[in-house]
């Protein structure tokens, strides 16, 4: 079949239905690369053949990805727990999502009528721009496999608090963070998510409890909402787009805080705690943006990073956590960030590493940008109109 990511003129797709796909592991790209990122990357490759029962991946005959190795490490990192999806968009499994990992052995034993062998194909799948798959019709696979089909339920938190103009607290500021993270290691290690997004969540209760215990209410209603597996895929907030409380037209902006107890690796060195990434604040609208200056300017003065803001970045940042959600559907966002630091997604991210100070500064400059979204004079004027 050639690597996980060869393609087929849809002569031989069709021709599928029902077989057994035997392909080398990985992206043919990084077949011979034998660093640990592009091994890990290969390994969590797969084919999903329309028709197709299951996919067998071909280990090397050597370097870091042979049976044995590529066993050892799919079990150190999990990967072949699973994948989590929305039961409301889950399609039915379809079998040839089902992955095995199979020994040299096994596939030399399969291709034999074909006078072929492994080191020869593999060799035609790396030249060849073209690679013609094989199909053997005179070997039966018989695989035994239980598939486990396990429903969870989540919820997101939400509160609002009601707006006092009669006319705009039909509309709404949205104030958001995730408050679930990576849960524990098999062996019972606790990744505490201090920071990602322990911080986050602990700011939407500061700014709701700061809104309520002022004796003036904003004109427009506050929606403060932490929202549940954003780790596994942003679907928390994919679920309250689809079914928001209040219409996604009615709400004025989303500001999402995921990770703003920390500093980051580059800000680390000079101690600068003063710093936010911002991201996303001028891409819908660009009253936005400066709504989020001017608040600043009038709060805490932090230096706005804008730096993660290029969607060409590498890190993609923009797409990575729950704003996006509001985003795409034409809400307009800013995501404020800490960065990474070398405790991201590791069990040592924990609350003793939190800057409160810095914590702080951001709720009262979010307050402040909060403020004059739920008392400015009409929605923000997107950039589409604009333009
Ligand atoms: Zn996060």
């Amino acid at each position: 079949m050639g690597f996980t990511d060869t393609e087929l003129d849809s002569a031989a797709q069709a021709k599928l239905a029902g077989r057994v796909v035997f392909a080398f592991i990985g992206k043919k790209g990084y077949a011979n690369d034998t660093t640990k990122a592009s091994t890990l990357r290969r390994l969590y490759s797969n084919r999903r053949d329309a028709g197709a029962i299951a996919a067998l991946m071909i280990p090397d005959e050597e370097g870091p990805a042979t049976f044995q190795q590529a066993q050892q490490i799919r079990r150190n990192y999990s990967i072949d727990k699973g994948v989590m999806r929305m039961k409301s968009n889950m399609p039915q499994v379809q079998p040839s999502n089902i992955h095995f990992l199979v020994s040299r052995v096994l596939a030399e034993e399969v291709l034999r009528s074909s006078g072929k062998s492994l080191k020869q194909l593999r060799v035609e799948a790396l030249q060849n721009q073209k690679f013609t798959p094989i199909f053997i019709d005179d070997a039966i696979v018989t695989i035994h496999a239980k598939v486990i089909h396990e429903t969870k339920q989540t919820e997101n938190v939400l509160a609002l608090l009601p707006g006092s103009d009669p006319i705009l607290k039909a509309q709404v500021v949205a104030f958001t963070a995730h408050y679930d993270h990576l849960g524990k290691t098999q062996d019972g290690v606790i990744y505490h998510g201090a920071d990602d997004d322990g911080s986050g969540t602990a700011a939407i209760l500061e700014l709701a409890e700061a809104f309520v215990k002022n004796p003036v209410k904003a004109k427009r209603s506050l929606l403060f909402m932490t929202v549940t597996g954003e780790e596994k895929g942003l679907f928390g907030s994919q679920y309250y787009v689809t079914n928001p409380a209040i219409p996604l037209h009615q709400t004025i902006a989303d500001l999402n805080m995921d990770m703003i107890g920390r500093i980051d690796t580059l800000h680390e060195a000079h101690k600068d705690t003063n710093y936010i990434y911002v991201i996303g604040s001028d891409k819908i609208s660009l009253e936005l943006d400066s709504l989020l200056q001017a608040a600043n300017a009038e709060s805490e003065q932090l230096t706005l990073d804008y730096k993660y803001n290029d969607e060409q970045d590498p890190e993609r940042f923009y797409y990575r956590s729950d704003h996006y959600n509001f985003a795409k559907n034409g809400v307009p966002i800013v995501f404020f960030f800490d960065g990474i630091h070398a405790d991201y997604h590791k069990p040592t991210d924990t609350v003793d590493k939190i800057l409160f100070e810095r914590m702080g500064k951001m709720c009262r400059m979010i307050y402040d940008l909060g403020w004059k979204l739920g008392n400015f004079n009409r929605l923000l004027i997107k950039k589409s109109t604009q333009e």
